[in-house]
């Protein structure tokens, strides 16, 4: 029998106990599985709470349909019928602009526009920028051959507004980073793509156009949908992950210090002993791997060590409706740094996912952190609550209080995928050819969404499978 150890307890760390457990048992291998996880639950950042008639995110609230991994994933848990789409007939986002709410024009393919009369409509931008936008097909500048941030790549081509106005609030939103180190490749890959394809930007945007629009989930509701989640919220999947899992045993509140390389085996270490395996895949944030791996490939670790993470938090906020005193037309806001808020996000979840707050209860969640305010994710519940409210006067016009609060601190939980990471990677993947055995899996590598550390783990697993029948 083959001993394989998981350090780390998040959706990665678990979906790579489930591709293992999957893919060991057709594959004939005799395997046991240890998942070791430092914290006292599983899940990861990954937390779904039921309290006065809330479904509260208290992490991720939502995955892409587009990419299919988590869908995937929950059908072959027999919970595909748990799949919730978002509530698409009020599939609005505001930006705020002026420190009032402007509506995010129609026709953008990921930030480009497709159709110039929204665009010439909306609110959202000057007469100039509007103007900058619309001749934007006669700035194609070269393409580069380098790596670029996002603030340069979008600049360059779509103008200064569309990058402070548009790009830079729905990217924070997502990365909770600063546009002007994130990487055009890492976080833009498809568009980067599409213009290398097809010589131009917007040769690429009329080509995607005129393409057949791809149903993008598959099935059950989620087919035209871009955000789904589940029933009983996200932590549905890890719930039920971790009850599929029959082969592995889970060892929480234990913090793995180092991971060394023996003759023929690698050891795990914790402060109070230590476990021998034939394989380890490391499922936690790339600083984490780093410690873990400083002692024993220095080159590796110094890598791994150089994706930086940013904190975050969520605040959610429970109203009754009748003293609400707003109508929810959208699916929330986000805000520019320009602003000067210290809010980047505000969801508004009874309206994006009706079915997490009762009738007559009104359900806000707020995003704040991130690059732009590391400070805030120190300050104590009661400043934090005060900061929010006040800004949701501001922006919204609310002033009656809620009756729920709930806030979640994220401690370094957001990669950071600056200029140069899809290089950084590249690398991480050429040490780890050295290390045989040894497997990475995270949102630290090639995405930082549900289904692409779904995708990681999957990867992961295979890798150590193969190695597994390697040693015959
Ligand atoms: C506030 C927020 C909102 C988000 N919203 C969305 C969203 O709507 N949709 C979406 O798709 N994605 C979203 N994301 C991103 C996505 O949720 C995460 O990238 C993903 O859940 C990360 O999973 P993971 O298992 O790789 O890492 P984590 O969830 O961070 O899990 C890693 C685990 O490793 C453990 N660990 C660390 N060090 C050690 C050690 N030394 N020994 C043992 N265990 C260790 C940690 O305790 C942790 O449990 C969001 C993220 C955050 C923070």
């Amino acid at each position: 029998m083959y001993q394989v150890v998981i350090v780390g307890g998040g959706i990665s760390g678990l979906s790579a106990a489930y591709f293992l457990e999957k893919h060991t048992a057709a594959a004939g291998l005799d395997v046991s599985i240890d998942l070791i996880e430092s914290r006292d639950r599983l899940g990861g950042v990954i937390v779904s709470e039921r309290s006065e008639g809330f479904l509260v995110e208290g992490g991720p609230d939502s995955f892409l349909t587009q990419k299919t991994a988590a869908i995937d994933l929950c059908r072959e848990l027999g919970i595909g019928d748990q799949l919730i789409p978002s509530n698409d007939q009020q599939r609005k986002t505001y930006i705020l602009q002026g420190g009032a709410l402007k509506e995010l024009p129609d026709g953008l393919f990921f930030m480009l526009p497709t159709k110039v009369g929204p665009i010439l409509t909306s609110d959202l931008f000057s007469f100039s920028g509007k103007l900058r936008l619309a001749l934007s097909p006669l700035f194609s500048p070269p393409i580069e051959k380098d790596d670029v941030s996002v603030a340069q790549f979008v600049s360059k081509r779509l103008g200064r507004e569309a990058l402070e106005r548009l790009a830079e609030p729905l990217l924070s939103a997502v990365y909770g980073a600063d546009v002007n180190h994130l990487s055009a490749h890492a976080v833009l890959q498809r568009i980067v793509e599409m213009e290398r394809k097809y010589g131009s930007l917007w040769k690429a945007v009329n080509a995607a156009r005129r393409a057949p629009s791809r149903p993008a989930g598959n099935g059950q509701g989620t087919a035209s949908t871009i955000f789904v989640s589940l029933r009983d919220g996200v932590g549905q999947l890890t719930n039920v992950l971790q009850q599929a899992l029959s082969r592995t045993q889970f060892v929480t509140g234990t913090e793995i210090t180092h991971v060394s390389r023996g003759a023929s085996q690698w050891r795990v270490h914790a402060r109070d002993g230590d476990a021998e395996a034939a394989a380890v895949i490391i499922a936690t944030p790339a600083p984490a791997a780093s410690r873990m791996l400083q002692q024993s490939n220095p080159d590796l670790a110094e890598q791994l060590n150089g994706v930086t993470y940013h904190s975050s938090m969520t605040v959610s906020l429970g109203y009754e409706e009748a003293s609400f005193g707003r109508t929810l037309d959208g699916f929330g806001f986000v805000v520019p740094r320009g602003e000067g808020k210290r809010l980047v996000a505000c969801t508004w979840v009874s309206t994006k996912f009706p079915f997490r707050s009762q009738p007559g209860r009104v359900l806000l969640r707020c995003f704040l952190g991130g690059a732009r305010d590391s400070a805030i994710t120190s300050m104590d519940d009661a400043s934090v609550l005060e900061i929010v409210q006040h800004e949701l006067r501001d922006i919204m016009g609310i002033r009656s209080q809620p009756f729920f609060t709930r806030i979640y601190r994220w401690d370094r939980a957001m990669p950071q995928y600056n200029v140069g990471h899809p290089l950084r990677v590249e690398k991480i993947q050429q040490l780890l050819k050295t290390q045989p055995g040894l497997f990475l899996a995270g949102n630290a590598y090639k995405g930082i969404g549900i289904p692409d550390c779904i995708d990681s783990a999957a990867h992961a697993a295979k890798g150590v499978i193969e190695h597994l029948t390697s040693l015959g």
